[in-house]
This record gives C-alpha cells, sequence and structure tokens, in this order.
C-alpha cells in the first residue's frame, strides 16, 4: 500500500499550528489529540515546519520551563523532509530511519494533504505480514 492508501485509512482533520503559537499551547493540541507531532503552517497554509513533542522536551531541558511562553518558530524544525501520496511504506520507513525522525507530512501539488506517523507505518507493515502469512499458509495447506 502506498501513503495515499493509508491517508485514505486514517480519519480526523489534520492537526496544524502557527509559528507564533506558544509551546505551551502546542503541548495541549498534542496531548488533547494524542498525538506526537504537529505540522506548522502560515495564514496561507503553507508548510513552514513541524514540531513535535521531542522539541518541547528539549525547549524545556536547556532553557527551563518558561520556555513554554516561547513561540513555536523558535523551537520547530524548518527543514522538512516530506513524502508523497505514490510513496511506499518501504519508502516511508527508510524515510524515517535515515532522518531520525517518527513524522512525515503528506504534500501533493504543492499541497499539505495530511501526516504519516510511525504508527501508520508500523500497523500498515503488520497487516501486510499477516497478508503474507495467511498467503503461505495457503500455498502449503495446497501444496
Ligand atoms: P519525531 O521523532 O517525529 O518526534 O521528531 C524528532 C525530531 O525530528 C524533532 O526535532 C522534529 O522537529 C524533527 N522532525 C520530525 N519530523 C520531521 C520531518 N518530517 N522532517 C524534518 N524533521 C522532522
Amino acid at each position: 500500500m502506498n501513503v495515499a492508501g493509508i491517508l485514505k485509512l486514517k480519519d480526523g482533520d489534520l492537526i496544524t499550528a502557527r509559528p507564533s503559537d506558544s509551546l505551551q499551547d502546542t503541548a495541549q493540541t498534542l496531548t488533547s489529540h494524542n498525538i506526537g507531532a504537529i505540522v506548522v503552517t502560515d495564514e496561507k497554509g503553507d508548510l513552514r515546519g513541524i514540531i513535535s513533542e521531542r522539541d518541547i522536551v528539549r525547549a524545556i531541558a536547556e532553557n527551563g520551563p518558561h520556555s513554554l511562553q516561547s513561540d513555536v518558530k523558535t523551537f520547530m524544525t524548518a527543514n522538512v523532509v516530506t513524502c508523497g501520496p505514490d510513496d511506499t511504506v518501504a519508502e516511508l520507513m527508510s524515510r524515517m530511519t535515515e532522518g531520525r525522525f517518527r513524522h512525515l507530512p503528506v504534500v501533493e501539488n504543492d499541497a499539505l494533504v495530511g501526516i504519516i506517523s510511525i504508527g501508520d507505518v508500523v500497523k500498515q507493515r503488520i497487516a501486510e505480514s499477516e497478508l503474507e502469512v495467511e498467503a503461505m499458509r495457503g500455498y502449503i495447506a495446497s501444496g
């Protein structure tokens, strides 16, 4: 299955933050939606960065709890690696492993259309493995 197929199986809107949002508000959004990262967009909806729970932990560890009043722009990663609707699960896994991150925003025709997390990738990989096992069992039983 490719990214477009995974996105179809996911429900819910894409959660975004603005560069001027506070880390405190962003931490609350991460918690209330039970997610680990949020894409940062400008007023036109263009991708400006990504901020994950790891960035917030690092901000607090390095600058203390008052950094929760700082804005997202200060601690987000601006150089975002993305994926496209036609990318495969194997390509996502290798991009996440190489980049050492767990989230990939999906961009189609220059527009942000979703986000894939490592949880989505693992879920899909397990489903594919189970299908392969079933097919193998069927093949052995029929032999
Ligand atoms: P994560 O593992 O996704 O929580 O992110 C770990 C670090 O990588 C954080 O500093 C994120 O801002 C950054 N990061 C997460 N996803 C991406 C991405 N797709 N492209 C570039 N950096 C990312």
